[in-house]
């Protein structure tokens, strides 16, 4: 069975109808999702009691600490949220998951921009923005990790970087359960290229920890690995490393190209540092050469389809496709 990642999904998003007035939010992005991802979802609001439809809650701030209560009655759920909060990562820990996609905004699940207020009932919002009371337990816990929420994966190259990240530490789960030196040197082979892309000086971090030069256990080299992993797939592609990764793959077929077809591919390149031509234009004619040329090394790259690319569809959303 081919394996799929593991992501953790609030669940009223397309999975419940659990928000405060019974209903869920709708994404097409997540509909699509279920048939590459196995999903571990919950509603932390109906997981504390609360019951379904309920008054909506809100953060407010009357001073410096923040609270989390029901919006018209000022009913506090700030200890339980958090003892549930605790509770839920401390089990969830036990599983390997692999991403979060979180409620966007929601005063329990949002990783950003929820908004606070002075206090319940007819008062205003503070102006002030900060996570929610779940979302942040999430975070704490999972530095590292891909955390989004479903408004900003309406963005194609938020989406892709996503899809790459959790596609790239499941693929590592496979070295985590071999725990062996071979699985790991094959790992960082297979990746050669899309660390590169990502972050050229950690790739070489990366190589350091395989060469295992003070003869560490292979367990604590695999562990040290998988954290420098997550970190140098932390911040999405840049144009730039980007470019350099593109030249690096370039030089594998230099002396087989023609002069036309070489002076096609550097102003496509250029084309690709002038933001007038997305990524995939430049990796795209470099994967038909790989495939022309039978150049068996690249062929294996991750950089080429690092998830099943049926899953991304430009057409989900016009936002930055890069
Ligand atoms: S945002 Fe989170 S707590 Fe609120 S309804 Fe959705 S899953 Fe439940």
């Amino acid at each position: 069975m081919k394996r799929k990642p593991l992501v953790f999904l609030s669940k009223c998003i397309e999975h419940g109808h659990c928000r405060y007035d019974g209903s869920q939010t709708s994404s097409i992005f997540i509909k699509k999702l279920e048939d590459y991802v196995d999903f571990v979802m919950a509603c932390p609001e109906v997981e504390i009691g609360l019951p379904v439809p309920r008054e909506a809650i809100r953060i407010i701030k009357p001073k410096d600490t923040e609270l989390l209560v029901s919006s018209q009655t000022g009913v506090d759920v700030t200890e339980k949220m958090e003892a549930y909060s605790k509770e839920y990562v401390s089990q969830l820990k036990e599983r390997n998951i692999h991403g979060f996609i979180l409620k966007s905004r929601s005063p329990s699940c949002g990783i950003k921009d929820v908004k606070t207020y002075k206090t319940f009932g007819k008062a205003p919002s503070t102006g002030d923005k900060t996570t929610g009371f779940f979302g942040r337990v999430i975070l704490e816990n999972y530095q590292g990790y891909p955390i989004e929420d479903e408004g900003r994966l309406m963005n194609y190259n938020i989406r892709e970087h996503f899809l790459t990240q959790i596609y790239t530490l499941m693929a590592f789960d496979e070295v985590l359960e071999k725990n062996t030196m071979k699985a790991l040197i094959d790992f960082h082979s297979k990746n050669k290229y899309l660390l590169m892309a990502y972050h050229q000086m950690r790739q070489r971090e990366l190589g350091k920890i395989v060469a295992n030069h003070e003869n560490k256990k292979v367990k604590d080299v695999i562990n040290s690995y998988a954290d420098l992993l997550r970190r140098s797939l932390e911040k999405p592609l840049r144009r730039g490393t980007n470019i350099n990764m593109l030249m690096h793959l370039f030089g594998y077929f230099k002396k087989d190209l023609s002069a036309s077809e070489k002076a096609y591919f550097l102003d496509t390149l250029e084309k690709y540092h002038m933001k007038k031509v997305p990524f995939s234009v430049p990796i795209a004619i470099i994967h038909a050469w790989v495939i022309r040329f039978d150049e068996k090394y690249l062929k294996q790259q991750t950089i080429f389809e690092p998830y099943p690319s049926e899953i991304l569809d430009v057409n989900d959303s016009g936002k930055g496709i890069d």
